[in-house]
Formats: C-alpha cells, sequence, structure tokens
C-alpha cells in the first residue's frame, strides 16, 4: 500500500535553499520595501547583524538572520515584510491565520 506523504514544502530562492548551512529553523525572513529611507533603524536593532547598509541599500545576509522580525517590528517607515519560508496549505511550517 502506498503510503500518503504530506506535500513537500517549497522554499522561494533566496531562502533556507540558499543559506542550508545557516539558521535552518528559521520561519520567516524579511524584505525590503520600497518605502525604505535607509534610517538604518532595523541595522541598529537587529540582534543577529543580519542588516547592513550595501550600496545604498539595506540588504540582509539569510546566512546570519534567524527570523525574529524585530526590524520589521522597529522600522519607522513599516517597511519591512516578513515572508514565510515555506508556503502551501500542507507545509512544515502551516500557514497561520491572519497570514498571507
Ligand atoms: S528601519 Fe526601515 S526605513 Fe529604516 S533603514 Fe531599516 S528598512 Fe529602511
Ligand atoms: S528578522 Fe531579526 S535577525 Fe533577521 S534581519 Fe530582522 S532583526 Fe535581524
Amino acid at each position: 500500500m502506498a503510503k500518503k506523504l504530506p506535500i513537500v514544502p517549497s522554499a522561494k530562492a533566496g531562502s533556507m535553499a540558499e543559506a542550508p548551512s545557516g539558521i535552518i529553523w528559521r520561519e520567516q525572513h524579511p524584505v525590503i520595501g520600497d518605502k525604505c529611507n535607509q534610517c538604518l533603524e532595523c541595522i541598529m536593532f537587529c540582534p543577529e547583524g543580519a542588516l547592513k547598509l550595501e550600496n545604498g541599500k539595506v540588504a540582509v545576509s539569510l546566512e546570519l538572520c534567524n527570523g525574529c522580525g524585530t526590524c520589521a517590528f522597529e522600522c519607522p517607515q513599516k517597511a519591512i515584510t516578513m515572508v514565510l519560508e515555506f508556503s502551501g496549505d500542507r507545509g512544515i511550517f502551516p500557514l497561520k491565520e491572519g497570514k498571507s
């Protein structure tokens, strides 16, 4: 009898698929949006030193980011969106209510 296997979760490029030796339990990672005005507050608050200014833009190191969301919480411009690592209705991190 064939086993009923779960749907394999997918990871978008730029997430854990590219940094398997990094933070493997991270649920989500930040994406910096257009509203960023380079105030640098997120860089100061990040507990992992995962954010830096690169060519005039805030860049995220996915090898260091633990997905805590502090940067998104502290950003005065609300320019940071936390994006789930896995998608699908039966991913290993099921979507929580209110999240898309
Ligand atoms: S806190 Fe927000 S506005 Fe300031 S640098 Fe970070 S992403 Fe940009
Ligand atoms: S989610 Fe946390 S660890 Fe990752 S960049 Fe933001 S503050 Fe730093």
